[in-house]
């Protein structure tokens, strides 16, 4: 079987944007796909500003993008004992989105498909490894196996980082930040806002779905929980900031929300291979209060593209680029964050 140019693991905002990229650079490429897993959920999250010029840049358009994705135009916050502050924007072209992150993936899967990358269902990577300069890859998606094979791979596969763990690399996990999220009738919640606010214990992030639902992230270090809190104690939380609470007029199917538990651990993947690469959450993984890793997300996967035409043509100068810009630039969120939070520096040998 003749290999494809490059093996995509993952199926998220990186895995697709490095699809669509590999397909406009004329490379063949295979996505892995894994259906059903957590990444699924459509809470709701923020494109940083900028992320819409990248979606365009991927072949989205504007008219795709502002039907899905709704500029955000009220930002509510509240740092410390401070007042709380209500910032309104424009809509403008560099404006924060609202995401639906589910939504978002399968419409970028839908691009890639059209840039001419073959999808695989696999929930399983049984066996991957490297033979005479080819990746020869042992996946199952629960019903058969399939070997495919391919000259460069890319993991794009989120937290699970699941080539990387499969080739044995460690990853450096920085804090225990765990996020519990809670979803309600958001009727009363204005349009396109997002409101942010820290409490006791941690901090609060509460936006407005397209379902017409609200949600609620209470974000919190991991090592402080003994369990996950009720949706009642996390609601008294949000009591504790009246803006946010009035805003959102709790009707009693809030106390009834499911309590959601999601990773939010800052964590970074030590590898250093010429013959694959990791990009977005399967690389690192940043403090959601940044806004930043869909933004990230998105632009590595369209770099990871470029590092792999550059590989496949003999070259090291793209991934020697890309590996120093993606340290540089978690570095430099790392020390923002600690600034936030008060934190001593941590320092990434
Ligand atoms: C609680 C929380 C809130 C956040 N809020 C924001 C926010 O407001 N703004 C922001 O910009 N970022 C936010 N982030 C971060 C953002 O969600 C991620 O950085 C971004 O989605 C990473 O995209 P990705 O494609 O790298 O990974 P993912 O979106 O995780 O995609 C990885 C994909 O790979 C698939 N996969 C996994 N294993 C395999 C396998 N073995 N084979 C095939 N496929 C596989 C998964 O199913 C998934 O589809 C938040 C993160 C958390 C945890």
């Amino acid at each position: 079987m003749e290999p494809a140019d490059v093996l995509v693991v993952g199926d998220g905002v990186a895995g697709c944007a490095a699809a669509i990229a590999l397909g406009r650079l004329g490379l063949s490429t295979i996505v892995l796909r894994s259906q059903g897993s957590q990444a699924d959920s459509d809470l709701p999250e923020t494109l940083a500003p900028g992320g819409s010029k990248l979606l365009d840049d991927l072949g989205l358009g504007c008219s795709l993008t502002a039907k899905n994705f709704p500029p955000i135009t009220t930002k509510i916050s509240r740092w410390g004992s401070g007042p709380v502050q209500v910032a309104s924007m424009l809509p403008g072209a560099s404006a924060p989105l609202l995401l639906g992150k589910a939504r978002l993936k399968s419409i970028l899967l839908e691009v890639a498909l059209g840039s001419g990358a073959a999808v695989v269902n696999a929930a399983h990577i049984h066996k991957v490894e490297r033979q005479s300069n080819i990746w020869r890859a042992n996946v199952h998606d629960g019903a058969e196996e399939q070997v495919l094979f391919a000259r460069f791979a890319v993991d794009a596969s989120g937290r699970r980082a699941a080539l990387a763990q499969r080739l044995g690399c460690r990853r450096r996990i920085l804090d225990s930040l765990v996020s519990f999220w809670i979803v309600g009738p958001g009727e009363a919640w204005p349009s396109h806002a997002v409101a942010t606010a820290t409490v006791t214990d941690g901090w609060l992030f509460c936006a407005g779905s397209r379902s017409g639902n609200a949600a609620i992230g209470f974000f919190t270090a991991g090592s402080r929980c003994r369990a996950k809190p009720s949706a009642d104690s996390i609601l008294k939380r949000v009591e504790s900031v009246p803006e946010m609470a009035d805003l959102l007029r709790f009707a009693p199917d809030w106390k009834r929300s499911r309590v959601m538990a999601r990773n939010a651990a800052t964590t970074w993947l030590e590898n250093g291979d010429s013959d694959w690469i990791a990009c977005g959450d399967a690389l690192q993984t940043i403090d959601p209060i940044a806004s930043s890793g869909t933004y990230i997300a998105l632009r590595q996967g369209i770099a990871a593209a470029s590092v792999a035409e550059d590989i496949l043509g003999g070259g090291l100068s793209a991934l020697r680029t890309y590996q120093r810009a993606s340290k540089a630039e978690f570095d430099n969120i790392l020390a923002k964050r600690n600034l936030y939070y008060g934190l001593r520096p941590i320092t990434l040998a």
